[in-house]
């Protein structure tokens, strides 16, 4: 489970400050998909540096499983973010390590043994499916592959709550489709919160179970994505409907 509460960022101050994000609100049960979207400049990426506290936000919380992030000093602070896997746009893999590099990247930093380590990434890249491709670099990969890579990453340390900012942009319909799937089913391996940040619409609806839409920093609309569809009055439900139906 994962709370968002009264979550705001500021950037800069004085005459220059920049409110990014205003008491932004929301929780992700354990075993639900919960989607932001907004339109570019809304603060889906602040958001979610805020909430893996790569940004420190200027007040509000993030509790996971009951306890603030936020108030935790900066050592477990550390260890705390260990509950949060991040999957980012185009996987954020380091180009000069291999797949399996990349996978045990979260796990050099905890001091376990290397045979310790090689076991857990071959589990974790047999598990998104990418046992025989171990050995190539980013490059070498599909944008589809580097992603499932980013997902075996995030999932490392057997985190509690999965965060994927623009995960599946760029990729083609049949990469976006395989990558929703398998996020569908580590969720339900590991009982994830899964919160799902994309500007794309038609994904929402295939994914998620709940949807917050993010305008200039606030949360303007939530609910879950069947209300949503059903409501004729909701901006976000006329949004979330395929064009022309
Ligand atoms: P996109 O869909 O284009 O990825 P986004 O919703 O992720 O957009 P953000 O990247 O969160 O948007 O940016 C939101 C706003 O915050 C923008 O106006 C941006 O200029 C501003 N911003 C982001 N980071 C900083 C920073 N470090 N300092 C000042 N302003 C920032
Ligand atoms: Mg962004």
């Amino acid at each position: 489970m994962i709370e968002i509460s009264n979550l705001t960022k500021v950037f800069g101050s004085g005459d220059a400050a920049t409110t990014v994000l205003d008491d932004v609100d929301f929780a992700v049960p354990a075993g639900e998909i919960f989607a932001v979207v907004g339109p570019s400049g809304a603060g889906k990426s602040t958001l979610a540096q805020c909430i893996n506290l790569l940004e420190r936000p200027t007040s509000g919380e993030v509790i996971v499983n009951g306890e603030s992030l936020t108030r935790l000093d900066a050592a477990a602070l550390r260890r705390a973010r260990r509950r949060i896997g991040t999957v980012f746009q185009s996987a954020n893999l380091l180009s000069r390590r291999t797949a399996a590099e990349n996978v045990a990247l979260p796990l050099d930093y905890l001091g376990v043994t290397k045979a310790q380590t090689r076991a857990r990434v071959a589990e974790l890249l047999d598990r998104v499916g990418l046992a025989d491709q171990a050995s190539k670099y980013p490059h070498q990969l599909s944008g589809g592959q580097r992603q499932r890579v980013g997902i075996a990453r995030a999932l490392a340390l057997r985190p509690s709550v999965l965060l994927s900012d623009e995960a599946t942009s760029g990729l083609d319909p049949r990469a976006t489709d395989s990558f929703l799937s398998l996020l569908r089913e580590v969720r339900d391996e590991l009982d994830l919160a899964v919160v799902f940040i994309t500007h794309e619409m038609d994904t929402i609806v295939k994914i998620a179970d709940r949807v917050g839409r993010l305008d200039r920093g606030r949360i303007a609309e939530q609910g879950s994505v069947v209300d949503l569809l059903l409501d004729p009055g909701s901006e976000l439900g006329a949004a979330l409907r395929p064009s022309g139906s």
